[in-house]
């Protein structure tokens, strides 16, 4: 009967505890004593295996007992109450440790750990570790001993004890290894004498030349309570030190290697500071550099800054893409770093521009003729994949001297001054700055500034000159010239903003004003009735250089309801024979092909090769004012303005005299072959609300002319 009533205990035992919803899992811990009792009677329900062998009955005996008859009364009593408060606590459960006396062997400790199962049938399970016996196996306290000198020579790296008189106590193989310029390590020697051996030696380069002081911060930093700081060594190694007190005194220290980690910080460091393309500083590296070179002039040096922009750079990169503009940039800087000055740097700070710069105490003309050299250097032809390509560069020069000191920002935008004159004067040019190009700078801003405050307030609008032929008296069309109604300097000419809006980088809104304007008036030449009578405008070479520019126009002829051929290009020569790039060359084959009328503007005053007219499809030529002002008095001109029209002619392009100012020069303009026309002989540019009553009038004067241009409805 006796295993049938086991089993039964067995039986009831396994069906409370999944009644109850306790895991069977935690009655298998092999090293703990599980209990599972009711919380109301607190009558055991399951013990497992360990617990049972504690309590030395067979379960179905244990199961009848009460905690009472489990421990003791007195420990029951305070077991009872802490299973009431575990009950409240918000975890439902407690853990605690106690050390017991078991049958008068050795004391254990043990971890009691409570927990709490509400529900329909409450319970309490009880964990006990016994701490003592868990423990790891004992290990003879001579073989810790030398268990723990293996694991320290194993230590990758510096291990160190000084006693609390400094002197050494212990070091591993590996801290030897990494002072290896120390010449003992005997044991006893001051950390005083071991670091004194290795200043001798030159082992800290962070000590060099100034020793006496490193020492004395290296001991203040022994004897802190917690030392973390970085060493470097002579041989490029760097450390990191920490060092602790012990208890009772004296120290421990370890020396780790982070040699590995500090090179990574630093190529991180240069490539935040430096170009990628030309590995030149980069603008932030280059103000690192300055300002230190600034704070450590002495009296009677200087900085001298040569500020580089690359002419024509945006070309090659247009015309053969931007790995031939990546060596061209290349090439230039390493053209600076091979020059022969000591101490220079060079940054790259802008897409084609460089910044020489170094600490020197030559002349002027000394810098300056260093200047002509580079200018000279960089204006050889570059070979590109079989093509000679040439470009050149404009330098700005400025100084920094040691009166400057914490003005390094002052004295870069000097040279960034400097620079723009250089090129407002010609390309291929060097600039030293001049205190009075500050004030033409700010003037200049204060123009920017007012041509923004003008676009914002519609202070811009084009007006419009007529364009004649003389022999017929047919109006050709009007070239859109843009004036500024100025609040206070009243009617502005376009001259006396172009320039200052161009720098500014508004020539974009401002073309597109006189562009929108201009389709309006083209339309209302319409609606007036007016026949074969276009529009011209001025296309700056931004705008020629803008691969979106066919669409903008499209965009602006369609919403007016007018066509192409309304409306005229004018291009300037200098833009369309200098800067032929790629962009360019493709916007006027588009115009044409899309069925703009493309004009060369200014014909005469630039290098033209007319056979290139041919090329490019233009349908007339405009003959500068220089050519035309007192023709008929200048018998050069006459020969000169003459050719030109012939040879316009024969290439079946329309010649057009412009700025023609007297009868004399119309006349003598006809002789040679040029009857269409422009000037104030015929009219001075106006607004388009001054258009209609103009042309009325002048269809009184030329009625032939009114027949053939204005329909009925005109
Ligand atoms: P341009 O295209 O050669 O324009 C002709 C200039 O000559 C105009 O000056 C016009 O007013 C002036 N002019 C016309 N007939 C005579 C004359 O008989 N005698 C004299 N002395 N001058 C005459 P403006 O309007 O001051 O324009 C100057 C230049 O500014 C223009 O030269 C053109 O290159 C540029 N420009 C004018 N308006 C625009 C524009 O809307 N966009 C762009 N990109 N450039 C413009
Ligand atoms: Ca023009
Ligand atoms: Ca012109």
């Amino acid at each position: 009967m006796q295993p049938n009533l086991d089993l039964n205990a067995e039986f009831e035992s396994a069906k409370d505890v999944a009644d109850r919803g306790l895991h069977l899992a935690v009655f298998e811990a092999p090293n703990l004593e599980v209990y599972a009792l009711d919380a109301d009677t607190l009558r055991l329900l399951a013990v497992n295996q360990l617990g049972l062998k504690r309590l030395g009955q067979p379960l179905r005996d244990i199961r009848q007992l009460t905690l009472d008859g489990l421990l003791p009364s007195r420990t029951t009593r305070g077991l009872q109450s802490l299973l009431k408060t575990v009950q409240c606590r918000s975890s439902r459960s407690y853990r605690f440790r106690w050390r017991v006396n078991c049958d008068g062997t050795a004391p254990k400790t043990q971890q009691i750990t409570v927990q709490y199962l509400g529900g329909a049938l409450p319970s309490y399970v009880i964990y006990i570790r016994d701490l003592t016996e868990s423990s790891i196996p004992s290990v003879a306290e001579r073989d810790v001993q030398g268990l723990l000198a293996t694991a320290i020579e194993q230590l990758p790296d510096g291990f160190v004890v000084f006693d609390r008189d400094g002197r050494l106590l212990f070091c591993n193989e590996r801290y030897k290894k990494i002072y290896d310029r120390t010449d003992s390590f005997d044991v006893g020697t001051s950390l005083e004498a071991i670091l004194r051996s290795g200043l001798r030696n030159g082992q800290y380069a962070d000590a060099i030349g100034r020793e006496d002081e490193w020492l004395a911060e290296r001991l203040l930093a022994h004897s802190g309570i917690d030392t973390a700081l970085e060493q470097r060594l002579s041989n490029g190694t760097w450390l990191r030190i920490m060092e602790r007190s012990i208890s009772g005194g004296g120290r421990v220290g370890l020396r780790i290697d982070i040699t590995e980690l500090k090179n990574q910080q630093a190529k991180l460091r240069l490539a935040a500071r430096s170009d990628h393309l030309t590995g030149a500083l980069n603008r932030r590296g280059m103000y690192d550099v300055i300002e230190t070179l600034s704070e450590t002039l002495e009296d009677g040096q200087r900085i001298a800054i040569l500020h580089l922009d690359l002419d024509n750079f945006k070309s090659i990169n247009d015309a053969l893409g931007h790995e031939a503009g990546d060596l061209v940039l290349r090439h230039c800087a390493r053209l600076l770093n091979r020059l022969e000055i000591a101490n220079k740097h060079v940054a790259r700070v802008g897409g084609d521009e460089f910044i020489l710069f170094y600490v020197t105490q030559d002349t002027e003309t000394q810098v300056r003729l260093l200047a002509h050299r580079i200018i000279h250097a960089l204006d050889q032809p570059f070979e590109f994949h079989g093509q000679l390509c040439t470009f050149g560069t404009s330098i700005g020069m400025a100084f920094h001297s040691y009166h400057d000191k914490g003005r390094v920002g002052a004295s870069l935008t000097a040279a960034d001054i400097a620079l723009n004159n250089a090129k407002l004067a010609g390309r291929g040019l060097c600039c030293e700055f001049r205190p009075e190009m500050r004030n033409d700078t700010v003037r200049q801003m204060e123009l920017a500034q007012d041509i923004r405050t003008g676009l914002q307030n519609g202070q811009f609008e084009p007006f419009y000159q007529p364009q004649i032929d003389a022999k017929t008296g047919r109006i050709l069309g009007f070239e859109a010239l843009i004036r500024w109604r100025h609040p206070e300097r009243g009617l502005v000419p376009a001259f006396q903003f172009l320039a200052s809006a161009e720098r500014a980088g508004l020539m974009d809104e401002l073309d597109h004003v006189v562009m929108d304007r201009a389709c309006f008036a083209a339309a209302q030449l319409k609606n007036w009735g007016m026949k074969g009578m276009a529009v011209s405008i001025n296309m700056s070479a931004g705008q020629l250089q803008d691969p979106a520019m066919l669409d903008r126009l499209m965009r602006y002829v369609q919403s007016y309801i007018i066509s192409p051929c309304d409306l005229r290009i004018e291009l300037l020569e200098s833009t369309l024979l200098d800067d032929r790039s790629r962009v360019m060359i493709e916007n006027v084959h588009k115009f044409i092909k899309n069925g703009f009328c493309v004009e060369l503007d200014d014909f005469g005053t630039g290098h033209a090769a007319i056979g290139t007219l041919r090329k490019f499809a233009v349908s007339r030529i405009k003959i500068d004012r220089s050519l035309v002002q007192d023709i008929d008095q200048d018998l050069e001109l006459q020969v000169i303005t003459g050719a030109i029209i012939e040879l316009a002619e024969r290439l079946g392009i329309s010649p057009l005299a412009e700025g023609v100012e007297t009868r004399q020069e119309q006349l003598k303009l006809i002789e040679l072959g040029c009857s269409l026309a422009q000037g104030y002989l015929h009219a001075q540019p106006m607004p388009l609300v001054q258009l209609r009553a103009w042309i009325t009038s002048y269809f009184t004067r030329y009625p032939d002319a009114g027949f053939h241009q204005m329909t009925k409805s005109g």
